[in-house]
Order: C-alpha cells, then structure tokens, then sequence
C-alpha cells in the first residue's frame, strides 16, 4: 500500500493532507525519514509521524453500541446528556460515533478510532445501506404510501432516493435506507401521513445489531471491520 494510503486508512489525515505530511518530512518508515508520499508499505516496518507510531488499520477499533433512548450520538454534549461515546468504558483510544441517530432513536450505531473508515462509511457516495424499524401511527399504512416511500418521497431538502420498505405487522415498518439525512425516516414517515412514535436502527451495512441488548457494546473482530470497508 502508498505510504499516504496507508496514513490516511490509519486515520492521521484525508489521503491529500496525509502527502503533505511526508513531503514535509515528518514521517519515518523504519526509522528512516521517508518523502516520497507513493513509498511502498507492507505493514510490517513501522510508520511513525513527528515520532509516533501509526498503528496498521487492523488495530483501530470499531465498536458496536446498542443507544438506548435518550442518549446523544454526538462526542460531547452540551446540556450534560449521556454520549454514546461514554458507553464504551474499555476503549482505551479516542472514539468517533459513525453518523448519528436523533436522541429518542434507539439501536445501532458504531463508534471507531479510524477517520478514514468513519468518513467512508457515512459519505453518502458509499451509500451504505441503513436499515430502521418504525412504529407509525394511523396505521395500516396503505399501499399507496407504501409506495411513495419507496419511490422517494419531495422533502424540502429534495426527493429521496429509491428505498426498500416493508409493512411487518399494521403500523410497523422496515426501511432500508441508501442516504442519511437529519430526521429522515421521520420526515418520510410524517410526509406519507404516518408519523413515527418510535424508531430504532437494527442494521448499518452488514452489520446486524442481532441479539446485542439495549445499553450494550462490543469491539467489533478483525473480519468484522474487514467487511465494512
Ligand atoms: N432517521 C430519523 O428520522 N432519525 C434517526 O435517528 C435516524 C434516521
């Protein structure tokens, strides 16, 4: 792997900031100053930058969080609210939420060391598929509005894309989302005249949250991060 790549995979910097980085001298690779952002790295000769060692990306954390209501997705917040950050205890390394989930959403949501997986997975041109249980009122939803929702549906920041949706039982839905605006299931859900009175996130991309119970977390394995990317 490109000496960048490799910097920019292990979350140092984006890929374009990571070259300016060795051309200006600050990273060694096995010790010896390289400049050459296109050095080739096998991952067994140690990379550092200004003297710390860069860990390879099977080392970063991801963490699965089952958020309970009431919990923010945000690192810090401001009123005093419990963070999903501060359900992991054991980290041991500064942790990112992937995306957000609105504070009254419960379930999935991942948390990493990693910036450059963090932005691929939540840039929409990955369009990593997102997948939620909405409890809506006045239902049975109809076939009608069934279908707007999966035809996409005029919001005022623009039409959604085609999402996969499923009635379960009378007024419990599964989307599957593509995108990731604010509130956007809500918004869909209310614009078909449905409102949601609750929601929670069971799957991000190949992920489940399967039997993870609500509050809980764990480190997600090697293979696991593997197949995110
Ligand atoms: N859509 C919403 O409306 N809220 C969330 O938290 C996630 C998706």
């Amino acid at each position: 792997m490109r000496l960048a790549k490799f910097l920019a995979h292990a979350g140092v910097a984006s890929r374009r900031a990571a070259e300016e980085i060795v051309r200006d001298g600050r990273v060694t690779v096995a010790r010896e100053v390289v400049v050459d952002p296109a050095r080739d790295v096998d991952g067994d000769e140690p990379v550092a930058v200004d003297g710390r060692t860069v860990r390879p990306p099977e080392e970063r954390a991801v963490w699965a969080v089952h958020k309970p209501a009431g919990v923010v997705s945000t690192a810090r917040d401001t009123h005093g609210r419990p963070t999903v950050v501060g359900m992991v205890r054991k980290a041991g390394t500064r942790l990112y939420p992937v995306g957000r989930l609105d504070a009254d959403t419960t379930g999935l949501i991942l948390l990493t060391d990693d910036g450059d997986l963090a932005n691929q997975l939540t840039h929409p041109k990955f369009e990593v598929t997102k997948t939620y249980l909405a409890e809506v009122d006045n239902g049975p939803v109809r076939e009608p509005a069934l279908r707007a929702l999966r035809a996409g549906v005029v919001l005022d920041d623009g039409r959604t894309a085609p999402a996969g949706v499923r009635q379960l039982r009378s007024g419990v839905l599964e989307l599957t989302l593509r995108e990731g605006r604010k509130r956007q299931v809500k918004r869909m859900c209310e614009h078909v005249g449905h409102p949601v009175r609750k929601l929670s996130r069971v799957a991000f991309g190949p992920l489940r949250l399967g039997d993870l119970a609500e509050g809980a977390v764990r480190r997600l394995s090697p293979a696991e991060v593997q197949r995110l990317r």
